[in-house]
């Protein structure tokens, strides 16, 4: 099967250029210009658009069930969400359950993900740290796991300052990455009750339970964990400037250290929640002020943040209302897993705070480093056919509705969005033509290597 993308931008991470791309067997064959057309090839126009490595989207819970609720959406729904905004890969969270095993997880997370429609890989959630979860590292680098996730909060999950500084340890031998949410859980919920006592009993008291300090504190204290421990860390779903401040404190020591936001942190701020929907936008972090979203476009802009994924963790507003009268009970979660790519065009790239290679690097390019794929992020010869066909001149508003999330809402709802992904080429196959998904199915598992940098 032969595809040649014909008079496109490439975009790449660090250029752009007018060429053909020729996609044989599932490959990037040939990037160059004025290619002569193979025996049989499909032809894709693609003058006027650019032609840009398939997004990765390095943080989504699909089929996540909370103990209270389970998301609306599953792998089948998101990942056509996914592909049909551009991004061709996710990586979706595989949890440990306290009184099991990564191995069960593992599996259990391969069989939600079974048939989706674009690419998947897993991070694993260790949700019990003892001797055998970390006997059970090699399996997961043998499985293609080499990225995990520990959570500083929540019952069930969280785990204390050791377990993360053992873990942080045993990662590093295998080249493994751990990612930390990071808030003080014992704050926090102290906080929650003064709220609640104050008679603050909506989605308001939200952000007034787990101001910037509880994610600064734990921010810092993972960070210092890492230092002792001498390892590399991610911090996912980074929200605040004081945050960043000790992201940058502790690259300043020497220390290699990752971030991710999102484009909620981004494109959003509290004020939401003084709106009647505002359980729409209950999620953790929360969102922020005006000087939070500032601070990140600037660390996005300047290189010091690296990846933005979405924490796509989708509820319907009849899931939300479970926490009417007590926004503690609120279902945490906001999809966008289908515009992210866009956002970030019109609001990065078309405001100029982000140049098209960069909106390339931390859309894709990163995640693909980071997280251990080499051959994905990059228009180059050899690299697996995983292509955006974007036009940059198309026009939209986000609604409510008017997505493909199995979600009867959008925290982006009302925002007008320029560009979209025309056309998708997942693993080489022409998966979404003029808009409308063609294939679906045809994501696979990806199995990963050890991190690299990021550049
Ligand atoms: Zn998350």
């Amino acid at each position: 099967m032969r595809t040649l993308l014909q008079n496109g931008t490439v975009i790449n991470f660090d250029s752009r250029f007018e060429a053909d791309v020729l996609v044989e067997n599932g490959r990037i064959e040939s990037v160059q210009k004025g290619m002569p057309v193979p025996d049989g090839a499909e032809l894709i126009d693609a003058s006027g658009m650019y032609v840009m490595p398939g997004f990765i989207d390095t943080h989504t819970h699909f089929d996540l069930d909370t103990g209270s609720a389970v998301t609306a959406d599953n792998f089948d729904t998101g990942s056509k969400a996914a592909v049909l905004g551009g991004t061709t890969t996710v990586l979706d969270f595989a949890t440990q359950d306290r009184n099991g095993t990564l191995k069960a997880a593992l599996e259990m997370w391969h069989k939600k993900a079974r048939g989706a429609s674009c690419n998947y890989g897993f991070h694993m959630a260790i949700a019990r740290w003892d001797e055998a979860t970390a006997a059970e590292m090699d399996d997961m680098t043998a499985a293609g796991v080499t990225s995990y996730k520990m959570y500083m909060v929540y019952n069930g999950l969280y785990v204390d300052d050791g377990q993360i500084y053992a873990a942080l340890k045993e990662a590093k031998k295998r080249g493994a990455l751990i990612g930390a949410h990071c808030e003080n859980w014992h704050v926090l919920l102290r906080m929650c009750d003064e709220v609640k006592a104050r008679g603050i009993l909506g989605p308001e008291g939200h952000p007034l339970s787990r101001p910037a300090a509880v994610e600064a504190e734990a921010v810092a204290r993972f960070l210092r964990i890492a230092e002792l421990a001498q390892t590399p860390a991610y911090v996912v779903h980074l929200s605040t400037a004081e945050g960043f401040f000790e992201a940058e404190r502790a690259r300043a020591r020497g220390q290699e250290v990752y971030l991710e936001t999102c484009p909620q942190y981004l494109l959003l701020t509290d004020e939401r929640y003084k709106d009647f929907d505002g359980a729409k936008f209950v999620m953790s972090p929360p969102l922020r002020q005006e000087t939070d979203r500032e601070a990140l476009w600037r660390g996005l802009s300047a290189g010091a943040i690296q990846t933005v994924g979405t924490d796509h963790c989708s509820f319907t507003m009849a899931q939300k209302a479970m926490g009417e009268g007590d926004f503690t009970k609120i279902p945490n979660g906001a999809p966008g897993v289908q515009h992210r790519p866009q956002l970030m065009y019109t609001y990065g790239v078309l405001t100029g705070k982000l140049s098209l290679e960069q909106m390339v690097k931390s859309l894709s390019k990163n995640a693909a480093l980071l997280f251990g794929m080499p051959d994905r992020g990059e228009i180059r010869p050899g690299m697996a056919a995983d292509i955006v066909v974007w036009d940059p001149n198309a026009q939209g508003r986000i609604t409510d509705t008017d997505h493909a999330h199995h979600c009867d809402n959008s925290p982006y709802a009302g925002f007008a969005v320029r560009g979209r992904a025309r056309d998708v080429l997942l693993n080489g196959r022409h998966v979404v033509e003029n808009g409308v998904l063609k294939g679906s199915g045809a994501g696979k598992y990806i199995a990963r290597e050890r991190y690299q940098k990021t550049v």
